[in-house]
């Protein structure tokens, strides 16, 4: 079960922080996990390797030599906006912009694409058309395009997943199918069908997406299901994140370190993104990274997964819990079981939005760095206000002796999706954030 107080805050959907307490040294959960750096190097490298493939495929990857990245934004305006009154101890915080990530427009590009690719390599030698150590290029060439045509590739999603998927799979000639849960937005099924992607509409959601998904494929030798319940390829898809900011961080001067601590607030779903980047953090920063994750109250699948004193699948809805938010990249109801083994010993905490909160921080990026985001893509921005100014937050700070240095400290938000909503969409997001914020008698940095 989990403890009393936190469970009642979260069937109340109070928003809430929880600190993981089987979070352990990086030097001891190393030596219980079989995976490490070397994953997420050898995932860099086979990134690296399709990149040649990538600019080819999509001409928006020219200018970055089909590298697919995003920037971190430098976010003193956001910080002083949301902290009433100047606090010398905030540190620096960053916006870490996977929401302009190009071809998917969401973090999706780091692990969905990745997985497609590695199994159109798969394929290709299988198939005799590549050696092992060719040029991956060859992979848009008219003959892979014949075979992967023979061939389908099928996911479940809430939306992004889906388009990541979809977009890609169709630019290398398969057949594609997509189950989309019942929240996905009309515009993402549109686009998906414009690549010629069969989109299949299902009442339920994401787990009921997944399951058509895993059902059509099964017993299909021709269909590959990209499993976000389970997959280590979208997961060290997404690790390769960490090694990027690394070398983004040290472009921006900022150093990680026993007396200069990093935070990380990221948006979790299923938990593959979030949980492929804190793997990676963690394996590069060790003890001096703490990740946080940040979830809607109606769905916080991986905070009661982590949480709970028994180790089993639990469903959100055990707490009453309906999964209904508008934050579509975060609606679901049961977290990834490898995700959550993964993350169990790494992860620092978590934390839970509230579903105005995502209107009310879409429209406060907007208003002070001038980013256009989709509601999940806010969910990270109340982690340093959590860490900094909660009693939970105070707590952590003190069992890893990091009151005394919090003025060198660096917080990086992970916006996570975004790009492709339209114009007329974003702009009724961001009314409905304005009126909030109008209608808020409580203050902007009410917890
Ligand atoms: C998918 C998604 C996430 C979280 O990723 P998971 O792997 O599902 O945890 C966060 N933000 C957005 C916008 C997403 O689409």
């Amino acid at each position: 079960m989990l403890p009393r107080q936190l469970q009642s805050l979260l069937a109340q959907r109070a928003p809430c922080m929880w600190r993981n307490e089987c979070w352990v040294p990086i030097a001891q959960a190393r030596r219980k996990c079989e995976f490490g750096l070397k994953d997420v190097q050898d995932a860099a490298r086979r990134w690296q390797r399709f990149a040649g493939l990538l600019a080819r495929l999509f001409p928006e990857l020219g200018p970055t030599q089909g590298i697919i990245e995003s920037p971190l934004y430098a976010a003193d305006a956001l910080q002083s906006a949301v902290l009433t009154t100047q606090v010398p101890t905030a540190g620096r915080w960053f916006i870490k912009g996977d929401h302009t990530l190009p071809v998917a427009g969401s973090i999706k590009a780091r692990g969905g694409i990745y997985e497609v690719l590695l199994h159109a390599q798969t394929l290709a030698q299988m198939r005799g058309l590549i050696g092992a150590e060719d040029d991956l290029r060859a992979l848009g060439s008219p003959a892979a395009r014949q075979l992967f045509a023979d061939h389908e590739v099928i996911v479940g999603s809430t939306g992004n997943l889906g388009l990541s998927i979809g977009i890609m799979a169709a630019a290398l000639g398969f057949r594609a199918t997509v189950h989309m849960s019942a929240e996905a937005k009309i515009w993402k099924k549109r686009r998906l069908r414009a690549h010629r992607v069969d989109v299949v509409e299902h009442a339920g959601d994401f787990g009921a997406a997944v399951a058509a998904g895993r059902r059509q494929a099964e017993g299909n030798a021709r269909a590959y299901f990209v499993d976000d319940e389970n997959s280590a390829h979208l997961f060290f898809g997404y690790s390769v994140a960490a090694l990027r900011l690394q070398e983004q961080l040290q472009a921006a001067g900022r150093t990680v370190g026993p007396r200069q601590p990093l935070f990380v607030y990221i948006p979790c779903g299923v938990g593959g993104a979030p949980g492929g980047i804190t793997f990676g953090l963690r394996q590069l920063f060790g003890d001096y990274v703490h990740c946080f994750l940040a979830e809607p109250v109606a769905a916080p699948c991986m905070l009661m997964r982590l949480a709970q004193d028994v180790d089993r699948p639990i469903n959100v809805r055990e707490l009453g819990l309906d999964n209904r938010t508008d934050a579509d990249g975060l609606a679901v109801a049961q977290a990834s079981e490898f995700a959550a083994t993964m993350l169990r010993p790494l992860v620092a905490g978590a934390f839970t939005v509230a579903e105005g909160d995502f209107f009310e921080d879409l429209f406060e990026l907007k208003r002070s760095l001038g980013l256009s985001v989709e509601p999940s893509a806010t969910a990270g921005m109340r982690g340093p206000r959590w860490v900094l100014q909660s009693a939970t937050g105070h707590e952590h700070l003190v069992q890893h002796d990091l009151l005394d240095c919090l003025q060198d400290a660096t917080h990086v938000i992970w916006t996570t999706g975004g790009a492709f909503v339209p114009d007329d969409e974003y702009r009724s997001f961001h009314e409905r954030g304005r009126e909030l914020r109008t209608q808020a008698t409580l203050g902007y940095t009410r917890q």
